[in-house]
């Protein structure tokens, strides 16, 4: 009797550990920026145009959009952003400013919930309610999503795929620096051809990325990096 009690508290621990390293495991998947379960991602491109996406998450808000657009008109670079839906129905004026600068406006979900043990219907309303607001102001390209906080496990990719969207992550990151410079700094020594960028440059705290951005501009033209939507950079190349 207590021989097998002991046993059982043996097995009993191990299915504690197996269960411990296995949400791990989906933990580290969720978060994967290369790597899916199911459905497919592009973190990258491989192309020989010397070009790169800049791609700037959240949003739209009104101090956002007046730090960043005059700096890409400067500088002549046209760039992604993702949108959350709800924040874009509330201001259409700064979606139609962000097009009409030339830039292009994709699917950050509707509500930005971080997107993982989820149902399939939940992932479908929050891509749909989005891609309504943001369709009238869309060029013909290829509609893409990136999922909020990068995270994604199985349901949500399949619904990506379902809608005809594609996941777009990145492999350029922001660094944790507050210095301008340096932010800036790191960013454009990560750049490479095909690259995929992300800033986040629209809420109060985001300071240091506003600040960086002129730096990052001109490190990455003096790269020989041109900057690009994200949908003609995907489209430039074969998806890595
Ligand atoms: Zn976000």
């Amino acid at each position: 009797m207590r021989v097998s009690r002991r046993r059982f508290g043996l097995w009993a621990a191990a299915a504690v550990v197996l269960a411990v390293v296995g949400l791990y495991g989906l933990f580290k998947v969720s978060k994967a920026r290369c790597f899916t379960l199911t459905g497919s991602v592009v973190c990258r491109v491989e192309t020989a145009r010397p070009a790169v996406a800049l791609t700037f998450d959240d949003g739209p808000t009104e101090r956002g959009l007046e730090a960043v657009l005059p700096v890409l008109e400067a500088h002549g670079a046209r760039a992604t952003f993702f949108l959350v839906g709800r924040e874009a129905a509330q201001r259409p004026d700064l979606v139609r400013r962000i097009t009409a600068a030339g830039h292009e406006v994709e699917n950050h979900s509707w509500s930005h919930r971080r997107m993982a043990f989820r149902w399939g219907d939940s992932y479908t309303h929050e891509l749909r309610r989005t891609e309504a607001v943001l369709d009238g102001d869309r060029g013909p390209g290829p509609r893409l999503f990136r999922p909020p906080y990068g995270k994604k496990l199985v349901g949500l990719p399949l619904a990506v795929e379902a809608e005809g969207l594609t996941m777009v992550t990145w492999d350029v990151e922001e660094p944790t620096t507050t210095d301008p410079a340096r932010f800036a700094q790191e960013i454009v020594a990560q750049a490479k051809p095909g690259s995929i960028i992300l800033m986040h440059p629209m809420y109060g705290a985001n300071e240091t990325a506003r600040a960086a951005l002129p730096r990052v501009l001109q490190g990455l033209k003096a790269k020989g990096l041109e900057v690009v939507p994200a949908g003609e950079l995907i489209a430039s190349g074969a998806e890595r």
